[in-house]
């Protein structure tokens, strides 16, 4: 590939974070979890009582986030460390997801953010995983792929992910937090959530993690 970048971009739950994990050590690539970033914003916006409609509040704290991220052990997750603090874990519930979308709705957030994820692009390559990288962030990157799967499919998925972690979760609220958040990421103005119009759609309701990074490493291997 001339450039190496693989963006993987699609809806809450479409398990577009644990592919991009996968495929990430799988290639030996670095790794960009660009929905944590904008946890991380919401999180330390809560942190320092920064309304998240305060759109300027929110760029200035988006411009000097102190945040790190730790690669874990062959195939442990990586480590998150926001202002000092580890947040691995703190930044995936819901709340902070929600958090999440009403703060990267906000044009001068997205802007902010814009260059501290292209920096995230070095050898030998990069897995970058969003809403908007391959239409915005990564325009360039010759393998693009669109992830999605049913809403009930995805609420499910999450459902079992944070029962899991001892979470008290109730499937139909996960249900209506997935449509909403959907609904706000595809309807905004700025970067909505779209596939790119050279993208590969996949459809992963009936497929396996297992299946879904075959797929990818073979249009990978069809590139190389
Ligand atoms: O992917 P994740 O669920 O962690 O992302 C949290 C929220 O951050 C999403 O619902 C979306 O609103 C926002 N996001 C975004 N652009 C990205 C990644 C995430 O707007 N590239």
């Amino acid at each position: 590939m001339s450039t190496a970048v693989i963006t993987i971009d699609g809806p809450s739950g479409s398990g577009k974070g644990t592919i991009a994990g996968l495929l990430a050590t799988r290639l030996g690539w670095n790794l960009l979890d660009s929905g944590a970033l904008y946890r991380l914003l919401a999180l330390s916006a809560s942190n320092h009582s920064v309304d998240l409609t305060n759109e300027e509040g929110l760029k200035a704290l988006a411009a000097h986030l102190d945040v790190q991220f730790v690669a874990g052990a062959p195939g442990q997750e990586q480590l998150i460390i926001l202002e000092g603090e580890e947040v691995t874990q703190a930044i995936r519930n819901e709340q902070v997801g929600s958090g999440a979308s009403q703060v990267a709705a906000l044009p001068a957030v997205r802007d902010a953010l814009l260059h501290r994820q292209r920096a995230f692009l070095e050898a030998p390559g990069l897995v970058a995983d969003g809403r908007d990288m391959g239409t915005v962030v990564f325009p360039d990157a010759p393998l693009k792929i669109f992830l999605t799967a049913s809403v009930e499919e995805r609420a499910q998925r999450r459902y079992l992910q944070l029962k899991e972690k001892g979470d008290a979760v109730i499937l139909a609220s996960l249900l209506d937090e997935i449509r909403a958040r959907d609904e706000r990421d595809t309807q905004r103005a700025v970067a909505p959530l779209k596939p790119a119009a050279d993208a590969i759609l996949l459809d992963s309701t009936q497929l396996s993690i297992e299946q879904v990074l075959e797929r990818i490493l073979g249009e990978v291997a069809a590139r190389e």
